[in-house]
């Protein structure tokens, strides 16, 4: 933990991200800050090893917050470059729960007001929502009072009630990656799939599928009416500085395909 806090005050933590696309379109719809600890002799090191060693909430807050400041401040150079992406940002469920969250929360949107609080979604894990209902509603109200949305994430894996979904007023439901994994060989997997997408549309909620690796995955979750996605198979987490860049082959890709698909319609159409 000790450990944790130097990096934090030294710089060795850094925010990958990870682009959220239109499989239909191409569009790139936002990105995904994800937490990497870059360390001297290790290289680098996922959340899933950083965040367990912190104990004391007073360092989770303080983390917390750094990495909204880190993907504002990033989200207004990418602003002065042209490009208005939305960033999502994963926020653990203790330190949503400090009673100054949203007072802090509007000081940080302060800092960066080139950056529309719309731009900005916080990411809540489905199951730490369902652990507080009497809390989450209201906190997610006061925190899109500011303007900026939320996601729930992991969905299936929280044993959501359908009236805790009508209660958790998110604006994204992001399908847990397990079950989109699973969902060509998997029929279980591809029944939760389907009833999640379906859920999301009676609701009035955008669906995003995590995980999405393969161009197979991505025709079934476009069949089943899924257009959102995130996964190794669009892209990996990547350095903020490589982020322009891949921006553009995506973009050139997307163009040749339109034109392959183009070229090989009859004449007459
Ligand atoms: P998450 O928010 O569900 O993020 C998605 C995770 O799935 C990321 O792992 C990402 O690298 C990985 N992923 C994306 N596409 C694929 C794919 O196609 N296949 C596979 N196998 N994996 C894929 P990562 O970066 O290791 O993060 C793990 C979890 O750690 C995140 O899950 C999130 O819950 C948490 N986390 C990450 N950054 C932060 C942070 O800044 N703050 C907090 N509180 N939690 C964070
Ligand atoms: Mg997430
Ligand atoms: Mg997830």
């Amino acid at each position: 933990q000790t450990r944790v806090a130097r990096a934090l005050h030294t710089g060795e933590l850094v925010l990958h991200y990870q682009p959220k696309v239109n499989l239909r379109t191409g569009e790139i719809l936002g990105l995904e800050a994800l937490l990497r600890w870059q360390h001297p002799d290790q290289g680098l090191v996922g959340p899933q090893h950083v965040l367990p060693m912190i104990e004391d909430v007073e360092l989770e807050v303080e983390l917390g917050e750094w990495v909204l400041r880190e993907a504002l401040a990033q989200m207004r150079q990418w602003t002065g470059a042209g490009m208005l992406w939305d960033v999502s940002v994963n926020i653990a469920a203790t330190h949503f729960h400090r009673a100054n969250f949203v007072e802090r929360l509007k000081d940080i949107l302060l800092t960066c007001p080139e950056v529309s609080p719309s731009r900005l979604e916080l990411e809540i894990l489905e199951s730490a929502a369902l652990q507080d209902m009497q809390y989450m509603p209201h906190m997610m109200q006061n925190c899109q009072a500011l303007g900026v949305r939320f996601a729930l994430d992991d969905f299936g894996t929280g044993y959501s009630s359908l009236s805790y979904l009508k209660r958790l007023r998110a604006d994204s439901i992001k399908i847990d990656q397990s079950f989109v994994q699973g969902i060509l060989e998997d029929t279980d997997d591809l029944t939760l799939a389907g009833a999640i997408i379906a859920l999301a549309g009676a609701f009035g909620r955008h669906v995003v599928a995590e995980g999405v690796e393969t161009p197979e995955q991505a025709a079934k979750l476009l069949e089943l009416g899924c257009e959102r996605a995130q996964g190794f198979g669009i892209a990996r987490p990547m350095p903020a500085n490589e982020v322009l860049a891949w921006a553009r082959d995506h973009a050139a890709r997307h163009a040749s395909q339109v034109v392959q698909v183009a070229a090989k319609r009859p004449a007459s159409l």
